[in-house]
């Protein structure tokens, strides 16, 4: 039987107007006001009935250039990919120190052998808490490792046929009594801890904890100063995500980051109410409402059990019943995050056709998010050393590489929604790409002309490296 949410017919009227497509103005108004912060010259967003929004070139582009950077609305690092590389939660960049990228990997493969070989020992755990006890003051309690259990069940890669280090080896690494050669090339920002104190969130700066905190963060955070008014149904929704669609993860990221900016509106509007300086229908809660949900109005939505593509194991007879399990499993989904984060004035925002209609506008625009591993970088440099220095180095480095066996050089995953790039249309004749440069290290996307002369064309198509 099909499940029925209850706000989906008490809100009916809000979920309208949240979900009315916005008028082309204010779609232009949006992207030029974005194209002039992000400071992309030479590009305009042009809408068409036919073909919807489009970036087009206004200016002459060479071959290669840069064409633009957007900074995304929201992206997430998938799951799968935590244990392999610590990066900042908020712009994607790597953190720490290339020793401690290494040393943490080597830790967390360590635990999923572990645990596997545990299973079938019937052992319960054999994990040494000496093996996280440091005394750096960023690493505080260790908890890079605190998540361990979580990590261990959905490691990408594993280090079975990997040969393993001397004992403490891993831990120097870690702990940063143990410095390889070189490293100093590859310097990374050292690690600040969620001010929450989850110990699963880390940033490379204040400024990137203080923006991920105030604009999706302090309701997600598993620690205790969470604002999440229950912290204990926010790790079971976590916790399913995790084992089913990280998408999730991001469409909760999507509701907060509303709820955020809608708190911060009506905060301004309740003030210039008491002044006199504003009427009531200005600060309704609805409008502030809509105000908050703006830059999520702009991306194209359908809603995900309609627009999610069949996958191939399922036969088109079985189409309307997969289409069905879909949307009960977001609305399982949703249950959950409701637990966790309700708000009584954004009520809306919690019901199924807002959240399948958000998930459907990540399912249908979004980019893969991919920032390269410097510790790849790292072990390239030493392998072009030249003679002795080289020998010297692979002393300490070979066995490490060793171990870390041929991921070594897995870079940040995750996927992402960017409103400029969302714009961009695909084709058969690309004229640009999404790509990233050298010293393209967080998670921005970035697309580079493919030819010279561009004036007044389109078609951007997207090949991710
Ligand atoms: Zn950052
Ligand atoms: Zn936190």
């Amino acid at each position: 039987m099909e499940c029925i949410c209850p706000i989906d017919e008490k809100c009916a009227s809000e979920v309208c107007s949240l979900l009315r497509p916005p008028s082309p103005l204010q779609v232009q108004e949006y992207f030029d006001q974005l194209i002039s912060i992000r400071n992309c010259h030479g590009l305009i967003v042009k809408q068409n009935s036919e073909i919807g929004k489009g970036v087009y070139a206004d200016t002459d582009f060479d071959e290669e250039e840069l064409v633009l950077k957007d900074q995304m609305l929201a992206g997430i690092q998938h799951s799968s990919n935590k244990m392999d590389c610590l990066v900042c939660s908020f712009c994607f960049r790597f953190i720490g120190s290339v020793e401690l990228q290494i040393g943490r990997k080597l830790y967390l493969q360590s635990l999923g052998d572990s645990a596997n070989n545990g299973c079938q020992m019937g052992a319960s755990s054999h994990v040494s808490k000496d093996c996280y006890d440091t005394d750096s003051s960023d690493m505080e309690d260790g908890s890079y490792t605190k998540n361990h259990e979580n990590l261990e069940n959905c490691a990408s890669s594993s280090s079975k046929d990997n040969i393993s280090l001397p004992e403490g080896v891993v831990q120097s690494l870690m702990n940063g009594e143990l410095v390889l050669p070189y490293s100093n090339k590859f310097l990374l920002p050292s690690t600040v801890p969620c001010p929450g104190g989850c110990g699963e969130a880390y940033y490379c700066s204040k400024s990137c904890a203080e923006a991920d905190w105030e604009l999706f963060h302090s309701l997600l955070c598993t620690g205790e100063g969470s604002e999440a008014p229950s912290r204990e149904a926010l790790l079971k929704f976590i916790e399913h995500a995790n084992g089913t669609n990280d998408i999730f993860l991001l469409a909760a990221k999507a509701i907060c980051f509303t709820i955020s900016r809608y708190r911060k509106l009506k905060l301004k509007a309740d003030h210039l109410e008491e002044q006199g300086k504003s009427t009531s229908v200005e600060s309704s809660n609805l409008s502030l409402l809509l105000e908050a949900w703006k830059p999520i109005s702009i991306g194209y939505k359908r809603r995900w059990w309609d627009c999610i593509a069949l996958p191939d194991d399922v036969d088109f007879s079985d189409e309307a019943s997969f289409r069905m399990q879909i949307r009960e499993l977001a609305f399982t989904s949703l249950q959950l995050l409701k637990a966790a984060i309700f708000d009584k004035e954004c009520e809306a925002l919690f019901s199924l056709e807002i959240y399948g209609h958000i998930i459907g506008m990540f399912e249908l625009n979004n980019l893969d998010l991919v920032v390269a591993s410097p510790v790849e970088d790292y072990f390239l440099y030493i392998d072009d050393l030249p003679h002795p220095d080289k020998k010297e180095a692979e002393k300490i480095t070979r066995p490490i590489l060793d171990a870390l066996g041929e991921d070594y050089s897995i870079c940040c995953q995750g996927t992402a929604f960017f409103p400029l790039q969302s714009c961009m249309n695909h084709s058969c004749c690309p004229n640009a790409k999404a790509f990233k440069r050298e010293e393209d290290r967080d998670g921005q996307a970035t697309v580079i002309a493919l030819r010279s002369h561009l004036q007044g064309r389109r078609g951007y198509h997207f090949i991710y490296r």
